[in-house]
């Protein structure tokens, strides 16, 4: 047995990770440089965070034997996979700490209950209604109009578990293939940009929250993070308002990155709340003292948290299945660029295998031209795949 752990944990302890990607990976290596060892639960044997942690459970979320085991190692408890079931959640917690909490979790894991945790804040979202028949959202779309978006409330990820209905015909084909599953109904947002905020909670109600950031994507898959977003000061500064504002109601320990968008006149709304390391804060390992890694685990640990410091302005590129890996000698012989890959074996389409960090004197980040231009091999590649004009287009500024 263990002894139980007392906070903040000291040197050499075991962090144990639920979940074995590239956002645990992540922090498996922060907390490797604050003294921890990590301790990884997951299905896959190579999985990435198991590569770089001192062990490994292998087994299934669900499975009350793995999770008995996972638990038995470890010191305290956190996540880089959130869809952890309620009773894996429960089982977790009766045996030892967890952060964040299973109640912040739950809150997460189901886009209902998210949107009336972030509209009890008072804070805006698309409009939206709850759906389970073909008939509620015929109601729905009447009260919401169209264009409107169908998601599954669960399970959602890079796009999968979601359409958007355009016309009155959309609805039948629409629902047969998103259900019979609960399902949520949003308003479109008519977006100029999409922008996110990660936020930190420490045990003592700390917080520190990095600069708001613009994402864009590309086949739904985060393809770009522009640090800091090139928006409007007050939006940006209202986004981190919301950001802290929905930690602090979450009574939050640990990592919280907010999805918004920035409505046609100017209004910010939330998306989506993850309570972990997230994408969109990849470029924090290069361009801050400390990331939103080590964040992560200093409040997971109960450590201080020191502030959300950014040295450099900053361009993430995400490098996404087999033809942008295949860029990987390329972007090594690139000078500027700050590679990171994730040790995935097989490079499959719509895979996130790693990312690259450019970074630029703060102030510095360049307009359209300037970031194809920053980001070499990569966008070359791309204007092949597209013509220079596509290329062009989706890197116009917002
Ligand atoms: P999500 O899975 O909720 O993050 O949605 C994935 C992507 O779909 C977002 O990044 C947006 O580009 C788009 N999207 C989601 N919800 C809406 C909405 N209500 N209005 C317009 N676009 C949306």
């Amino acid at each position: 047995m263990r002894p139980a752990p007392t906070f903040p944990l000291a040197p050499n302890a075991t962090i144990g990770i639920v979940g074995g990607g590239q956002l645990g990976r992540m922090s498996a290596m922060a907390a490797a440089r604050l003294g921890y060892r990590c301790h990884v639960l997951t299905p896959e044997p190579d999985s990435p965070a198991a590569l770089v942690s001192a062990g490994v459970t292998l087994g299934d979320y669900e499975d009350p034997a793995a999770l008995r085991a996972f638990a038995a190692r470890v010191d305290v408890i956190t996540f880089e996979f959130e869809n952890v079931s309620a009773e894996g959640l429960d089982l977790l917690a009766s045996l030892k700490p967890v952060r964040p909490a299973p109640e912040v979790l739950r809150i997460s894991q189901d886009r209902v209950s998210e949107k009336r945790f972030v509209n009890a804040c008072g804070i805006a979202t698309a409009p939206w209604l709850p759906v389970e028949t073909p008939a509620e959202l015929a109601a729905a779309v009447q009260r919401l109009g169209l264009p409107a978006v169908l998601k599954t409330t669960r399970l959602g990820y890079d796009g999968k578990g979601q359409a958007i209905l355009r016309e009155p015909t959309d609805l039948g084909p629409v629902f047969a293939s998103l259900g019979p599953k609960p399902l949520i109904l949003e308003g479109f947002v008519d977006y100029a940009a999409e922008i996110s905020v990660i936020v930190a909670r420490g045990t003592d109600g700390s917080d520190a929250a990095f600069d708001t950031v613009e994402n864009r994507h590309r086949d739904h898959i985060l393809d770009l993070t522009l640090a800091p977003a090139p928006i409007a000061p007050a939006l940006a500064t209202e986004a981190r308002a919301i950001a802290r504002r929905l930690a602090a109601s979450l009574d939050l320990v640990g990592l919280l990155a907010v999805e918004m968008f920035i409505g046609p006149r100017g209004t910010v709304r939330v998306n989506e709340i993850a309570p972990r390391p997230h994408n969109s804060g990849h470029w924090t390992i290069d361009a801050c003292p400390a990331s939103q890694f080590e964040l992560h685990i200093r409040a997971v640990a109960g450590l201080p948290l020191p502030p959300a410091i950014r040295y450099a302005d900053a361009v993430m590129k995400n490098l996404v299945g087999p033809e942008e890996t295949a860029l990987w000698p390329d972007i090594l012989a690139t000078p500027g660029l700050i590679p990171h890959l994730y040790g995935k074996a097989e490079a499959r389409r719509g895979r996130k295998m790693g990312h690259v960090t450019r970074l630029f004197p703060r102030g510095g980040l360049p307009g359209r031209f300037g970031l194809e231009a920053a980001l070499g091999p990569l966008m070359r590649a791309r204007q092949n795949e597209l013509g220079l004009h596509a290329e062009s287009a989706a890197l116009e500024e917002s």
